[in-house]
């Protein structure tokens, strides 16, 4: 499985786009960039999937492009389908950005598990940031969008964040067993036994 990660926008929202023999798949999308193109044209053939970890605007104002451009099926948290289909909802009305609204192909579950070519990708549901926030697990990373990051974790102050509810997802991630590489919504990727260790807001 290979991992190319772009920070995007003014946000730094990072878009990661993971590929394997007979896949692809683009997890948060600001904004079709150069690379975001070039990935999708690289990967032309294998099975496509784009994937959201949650509502927000940094994370989703580029799926709508990208769905255009590679034909590939939408999935978000059912909790947080609201951010592709509004603009209120995503916040990007507030910040003044076009986002083209639409009804994603596949609305994700907890334990939900996804199955793309070689690659089998399981949905942790972890609300806090947002109600409908979700985490990918694939092979031995998560991608952890903003429910856990680098020795901090996501802000909770903004519609549906709930801080007893992100105490308890953090939880159900430091419960799992095995070590993940974790790859965050923004800035550099970590690991969970790393964050079971030094993360202050745990
Ligand atoms: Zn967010």
């Amino acid at each position: 499985m290979n991992i190319i990660t772009e920070p995007q926008g003014n946000f730094g929202a990072n878009c990661y786009m993971v590929s394997d023999t007979d896949a692809a798949v683009l997890i948060d999308v600001f904004k079709v960039t150069d690379k975001v193109r070039k990935f999708i044209k690289d990967n032309a053939g294998k099975q496509m999937l784009i994937l959201a970890t949650h509502r927000h605007f940094d994370h989703v104002t580029g799926i709508y492009d990208a769905r255009v451009l590679s034909g590939a099926a939408v999935g978000i948290g059912a909790l947080d389908a609201c951010g592709l289909e509004s603009s209120e909802d995503s916040l990007s009305a507030r910040f003044a950005l076009n986002q083209t609204e639409f009804t994603p192909d596949y609305l994700l579950n907890d334990g939900d598990v996804i199955n793309i070519g070689s690659l089998s990708i399981r949905v942790i549901h972890t609300p806090g940031h947002t109600v409908g926030s979700v985490c990918f697990a694939v092979a031995n990373v998560i991608f952890s969008g903003d429910t856990l990051f680098r020795q901090s974790v996501g802000r909770t102050d903004l519609p549906t964040g709930d801080r007893e509810a992100q105490k308890e997802s953090l939880k159900k991630l430091f419960a799992l067993t095995e070590d993940y590489t974790v790859y965050p919504g923004h800035a550099e990727p970590t690991t969970l036994s790393y964050e079971r260790s030094y993360n202050p807001y745990i």
